[in-house]
Order: C-alpha cells, then structure tokens, then sequence
C-alpha cells in the first residue's frame, strides 16, 4: 500500500484528549447559527419553555432545538427523524448543542409549538442585515411561485375534476356491462366465474360512484370550490407551464435589489398574485426600516386598488401594465391624451373628450369622456369605435396608475433587475427543499417550514457577503 495516503489505525488511542472545538474551524458556519442563536432574546419574540419548569424531567432549553433546525435547514436536513440521527453522529451538531441529542418527536414538537417564534427569529436576522446598512437602495423585487405541498394531485378535487372522473367511472361501467352481456351468453363453468369478476367489479365501481357524488357534494360546500384530502388547505393552482398545475401553496418573497437578501415573505393558498402587491410591499418597507421604497414586480401583480393602497405608505410601485390592445383593429387607449389640469382627451381627430355627468358602474368609480357631436361626422370614425359615439372610461384613481408608468418610463431597465433579483432565490430554495418541497401539512405550519428556508437562504446569503469571520464580528458588536 506504499505510496498512498494513509489514514490513522482505528484502534490507535490518541495520547491527548482532543476538543469538540478542534472540528470546527473558524470560519464554519456553524459558528454564525451559534452567535445569532445566542444573541436573540428567545423569550421576547415568544419561545415557549424559556423559563425551566419548577417539576418533572428537565426540558431542553428552545435554543438547543432551534440550534438543531437551523442548522438542518443550511445543510437540507429538514426531517425531524434525520436530525435525531444527525444529532447522535454529526461533530458539527454535537459541537452547537453540546453533545445533546434529542429524539426526533421532541425536535419535530419544538417546529409544531413555535411556528410564530420560529418566524419572529426569521424577522431578526433582517432587523441585524438592517442595523448592518445593507438596505440603502430601497428597491424591492417582488414575486410569487408555487411551491408543492404534501398533498398528492389525485387528493385534490375541483368540480371539474370529479365531473371527469365521474365521467371515466361511468365509461368503466359501461364497458363492463358490455362484457357482462356476453359472459352471460354463454354457458360454461369458466364463464360462470368470469360473470363473478365482473359483477364485483360493477359493484366496487359503483361504491366509487357513490363517493365521488359524496365528494361533489363536499366541494360544492366549500367557500372555495376546492377539497384537499391530506393536507386541507393545499390549493390546486396553476403554474407558468401550458396545461401544468400543483396542488400546494403560493410563497410569495420581497427581494432587496442590492445584495438579494429576502426582506420579507409570505405563504398564502390563492392561485394568484393580484391582490398581493400592497401586502408584501409594505411588509418589506417595514422590515428594511426605509421611508421610501420602489418596489417591483410582474404584470401578475398588475391591480388598480392595490396600486391605490401603496399611494401615501411611501411605496413606490413599478408594475407593467397589460400590453394595450387594439380590439377589433380600433384604437388603442394610449392614442387618447389625457389633460389632467383640465380633466379631458384628446382623441385622435383632435377632439376634447369631457367627462360624462353620471357615473354608470356599480361602484361609481368609472367616469366616461365623450364628445357629443364630432364623432358622428368623424372621418376616423371606422378606426375608432363600432358605437355611435366613442365613450372612453376612466378610473377614478387613475392618476395612480398614470404616476406609476411615469415611474417604470424614468426606470427602463425595472423589469430586467426584478428578473435578475427575485427569480434566483426561487430556483435556489426549491432545489434545497428536493422534489417534495413541503413537509409540513397546512397552513400554520408550512409558513412555519418556509421561515426556516428563508432564514437558512438569508445566513448563507450574508455569509457569501461578508464571510463567517466579519459575520461573527458585526453580529457581536
Ligand atoms: S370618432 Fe369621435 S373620438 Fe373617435 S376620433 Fe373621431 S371624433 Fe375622435
């Protein structure tokens, strides 16, 4: 075996006892989860079992689990069982708890009974990349995507897709009738037990009938037409692919611009980023401690009200419109100037278009612009309106959204650092999560899995930027 490397004999003693602290090197980050760990105040952002209890077994202090975790979500060790073992072989986990090695239903109870702490520790780590001066841009990209939860598709069902296999269910009868009629024509011991396979099948194919009508029933009553059997609040949703779907939740992230930490997160179950542009902007203004923040983001987000939320909070919206549109061939909008000091347009054929007395929607918020007379002698007529007059329709608020084009026309490259910001992190955490993404069931908890992800991402994140040394410093200090 001459001329190779040669490992130690494993029944060498060592002559002098070694440390714990040897195996670990400076600049592990190991080190980082054990100094941002020990520096928050557990109590004040709501562990439990802070305090140890007067009587019965001693427990294990919440910063020993919370140890545990984080460092299983930095090494994609999110299992509870795989930690307990990681916990009894592992010397960089033996090193952070002190050789403590809990058993997997103590870890996994720890996750289930902090879910509100465990995401207040998340907003910390933010709170110290804040006190670090790392968010002097201002500038958020905002962005949602589907992440799979523990609910299988076949688990899931909307009224069209019982109706469908209801529908195979029916064919299946049918088929088996067919069969049935020509078994009983025939008059042999073989056919005999043929008609027996097939009644039985009949039978087990109309108890199946009998549930999904049961089912049907169960998701006409739901608030949102839709059932989960294994995990009740995963949601159906559609994603970016052509006839693609998942049967999960959508995690919504705030993205600084500047080094790409992710200042603010939510999962939600809607199949959709409409009604979430406000929400998310404001959490980040707030967690990045900055009056006044352009936040970006795609057409998905593009909604009038949430615009108007964001107006006077000191978020400044960037989100693209919908391509303007020449229906049937007639004018754009955009070839109506509006005059905002005298609230009219200026149609193609230089005509002002004034504002309609009554407005005619539901809830009053939809002015018209109209001429009374130019446009029934208008040569232009044939290109602008199939009606005897053009009626142009202008939201009450529309000036926010006027403002914000303003804003995306003074920023042309705003899509482009939205897509280099807030995309990657996606990629990134769904390949640390593996093909399975959640394991957690509902809600609460899956909010409480994604804290963990999101606290892991940021670590690593501000290790890259820093390194653990100047890390470690400025977590002191
Ligand atoms: S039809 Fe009416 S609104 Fe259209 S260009 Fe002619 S005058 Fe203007």
């Amino acid at each position: 075996m001459g001329r190779f490397v040669e490992g130690e004999d494993r029944r060498q003693s060592f002559l002098l006892p070694e440390t714990l602290d040897d195996y670990v090197t400076e600049d592990n980050p190991v080190r980082v989860v054990e100094v941002f760990i020990e520096e928050l105040d557990l109590g004040a952002i709501g562990f439990e079992g802070v305090r140890p209890a007067a009587t019965g077994r001693p427990a294990y202090h919440p910063s020993t689990l919370l140890k545990i975790y984080l460092y299983g979500y930095l090494n994609r060790i999110q299992s509870s069982r795989r930690l307990e073992r990681e916990a009894r072989r592992n010397i960089e986990l033996m090193w952070l708890t002190g050789r403590l090695a809990p058993d997997f239903k103590t870890i996994a109870n720890f996750r289930r009974d902090n879910g509100p702490a465990i995401r207040a520790a998340c907003g910390q780590f933010i709170e110290l990349c804040r006190r670090l001066n790392l968010f002097t841009k201002a500038i958020v990209a905002i962005d949602g995507s589907k992440f799979k939860a523990v609910n299988n598709r076949d688990k899931n069902f909307t009224l069209t897709k019982v109706a469908k296999r209801m529908e195979q269910v029916d064919a299946s009868i049918a088929r088996y009738l067919t069969t049935l009629d020509r078994a009983d024509r025939e008059e042999s011991d073989i056919a005999e037990a043929k008609t027996r396979r097939i009644k039985d099948k009949i039978a087990g194919l109309r108890r199946q009938m009998q549930a999904l009508k049961a089912m049907e029933q169960q998701v006409q009553d739901a608030p949102d037409k839709q059932v989960s059997l294994t995990d009740p609040d995963a949601r159906s949703m559609a994603t970016s692919g052509r006839g693609t779907g998942v049967v999960g939740y959508n995690v919504q992230t705030a993205v600084d611009a500047e080094h790409h930490l992710i200042v603010a997160h939510e999962v939600i179950n809607l199949g959709h980023d409409r009604t979430q542009l406000a929400p998310m902007a404001l959490k980040a203004q707030e967690a990045m401690g900055c009056e006044e923040v352009t936040a970006l983001a795609d057409r998905g987000y593009f909604n009038g009200e949430q615009v108007l939320a964001c107006e006077g909070t000191g978020v400044l919206p960037c989100v693209p419109k919908t391509e303007w549109t020449s229906e049937g061939g007639f004018f754009s909008r955009h070839v109506f100037t509006y005059d905002a000091e005298k609230d009219h347009y200026i149609c193609p054929a230089g005509q002002t278009l004034t504002k309609g007395i009554v407005r005619s929607d539901r809830k009053n918020d939809i002015d018209h612009y109209r001429h009374l007379t130019a446009c029934f002698t208008c040569s232009l007529k044939p290109k602008c309106t199939p009606d005897k007059l053009k009626r142009l329709k202008r939201w009450r608020h529309e000036g926010v959204l006027e403002k914000m084009q303003a804003r995306l026309e003074h920023r042309p490259d705003a899509m482009l650092i939205r897509r280099q910001t807030v995309e990657h992190p996606f990629g990134t955490l769904k390949s640390w999560m593996g093909s399975a993404h959640f394991l957690t069931k509902t809600l609460e908890k899956v909010r409480t899995e994604m804290s963990f992800h999101i606290l892991a991402y940021n670590i690593k994140r501000m290790i890259r930027i820093f390194g653990v040394g100047p890390l470690l410093e400025a977590m002191r200090a």
